[in-house]
């Protein structure tokens, strides 16, 4: 995977390039992995292999925490009176308490290949597990970011690596708790490892750097990093607003909600990615548009964690970018992530099509999601270009148009069903900067992915009681 491709050319039937749908595309890519020439309305060249369906761009998976798949479904029951985010997160630090590198990659490897498959082609990990269980570093001291990164290598997805500024429990608290010892990263741990990412020079592999929360990290701290990151231009994302009790600690240390801080500080600029962003008022959502900052959406997460829901109508009417993260992996799949972001608002506004924007020309739902989260999802990862045009890496994802629930389907709502009619296997072919990762549903290596996953599981779940 890590030898520059020769230059291609294909020929796709439809493709999603800016602006929407076009026919009969021309496609090459250079000898780097990107796009080198777009062109449709293009007759098919008779020596030139022709794409077997409808071709979209990858999505930027905009916020993962790639060992947490190892706890997906194994937190749906209550044993208690109440359950909320905070009691899932001390039963998820069972797992955060007891990966080493070698089965963080194992997790790793069997996440990334199943998000290939549900339609990403980048994964932004947001990544806070850093040392041994006791707080000691490893000998090799980013063991765990190697981890992440080979596995992001060995399955050929997109890498942003983000380590995580973690050095308090909370806004009254001065240190972790004993459970989050193996978190500790202060600014300049954080700039370190990026810097080190960034001597990678991996082709698919970007550096950021992310801030848990204003709950843990020290203003002081936050302010280090931002003179670190002066001239930086990769990402910088921060978990921001997601719970009730956060916005309320907030308000009691500092007077301001959470995003207000931010902006009030003057930190936020277009490179900063907050994610979850829920309990925002509307003079945050204007402060964040003018700051040119996104919003990480990531729906099938903050349902299943009860977290609420955040006011997408005025996002959308503000203008911020918008991406999609899997970040709990209870969902693997972008579709099921811009379905849910929809049907929340359906559920509680009691209304239909709310995304869409028919008064802008945009009456298509799942085609406004979707730009949105390409758009948004391009910044997160650090991309400067994303999508099928010039300049832009060459990742692509073929429709399987012989799926039964597009049957039928006329061309112009393929993106309408392929979101809300639950396709089930829908990406025939997938492609990340120029190589085929997805070819025919067939991914290679991952029987073996799976069954050293199974082992990783046997080792964590052996001795509960499940
Ligand atoms: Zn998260």
């Amino acid at each position: 995977m890590t030898t520059p491709p020769a230059a291609q050319t294909f020929w796709a039937p439809r493709a999603w390039l800016p602006g929407g749908w076009r026919e009969a595309v021309l496609l090459e890519i250079d000898g780097q992995g990107r796009w080198q020439l777009v062109q449709p309305d293009t007759p098919a060249p008779e020596d030139v292999p022709q794409l077997a369906g409808p071709v979209l761009p990858g999505l930027v998976d905009a916020h993962s925490h790639a060992f947490q798949r190892a706890f997906a479904g194994l937190a749906e029951r209550r044993e208690t009176e109440g359950d909320d985010f905070w009691s899932w997160r001390d039963r998820m630090y069972r797992v955060a308490g007891a990966v080493d590198p070698a089965m963080l990659r194992a997790i790793a490897a069997q996440l990334y290949g199943e998000l290939l498959r549900g339609g990403y082609t980048q994964v932004c990990e947001f990544h806070y597990v850093q040392h041994r269980p006791d707080g000691q570093p490893y000998a090799e001291r980013h063991a765990m970011i190697h981890a992440l990164v080979d596995a992001a290598a060995e399955v050929g997805i997109g890498l942003t690596l983000l380590p995580v500024l973690y050095e308090r429990a909370g806004f009254a608290q001065a240190a972790l708790r004993p459970d989050q010892a193996r978190f500790h990263f202060d600014a300049d741990d954080v700039w370190a490892a990026a810097q080190a990412v960034q001597r990678h020079g991996h082709p698919r592999l970007n550096a950021g750097v992310a801030i848990h929360s204003l709950r843990a990290a020290r203003p002081e701290s936050l302010h280090r990093l931002r003179v670190l990151t002066e001239g930086f231009g990769g990402p910088i994302h921060i978990h921001v607003a997601e719970q009730l009790a956060e916005v309320r600690d907030c308000l009691a240390t500092t007077g301001l909600r959470p995003v207000e801080w931010l902006a009030q500080q003057g930190l936020l600029d277009a490179r900063w990615q907050l994610v979850h962003a829920t309990h925002v008022n509307r003079a945050e959502i204007m402060a964040v548009a003018h700051s040119g900052s996104t919003a990480v959406i990531c729906p099938s997460t903050e349902a299943n964690l009860g977290d609420g829901l955040t006011d997408l109508p005025a996002w959308l009417r503000a203008g911020v970018p918008l991406a999609v993260g899997s970040d709990s992996q209870v969902t693997r799949a972008w579709r099921e992530e811009l379905r849910w972001m929809e049907y929340g608002q359906r559920l509680g506004l009691r209304s239909r099509n709310v995304a869409a924007a028919p008064e802008a020309g945009q009456p298509a739902t799942a085609e406004r999601l979707w730009q949105a989260a390409l758009d948004g999802g391009a910044a997160a990862a650090g991309e400067a270009l994303w999508g099928i045009h010039p300049g832009a890496r060459a990742d692509l994802l073929v429709v399987d148009l012989a799926d039964a629930s597009l049957t039928g389907i006329p061309s112009g709502r393929l993106l309408d069903a392929l979101v809300f009619s639950s396709p089930g296997r829908p990406w025939r072919d997938v492609m990340v900067a120029g190589h085929w990762v997805v070819r025919e549903h067939q991914q290679p290596g991952s029987h073996d992915r799976q069954a050293h996953f199974d082992s990783v599981m046997q080792r964590l779940w052996v001795d509960a009681a499940y």
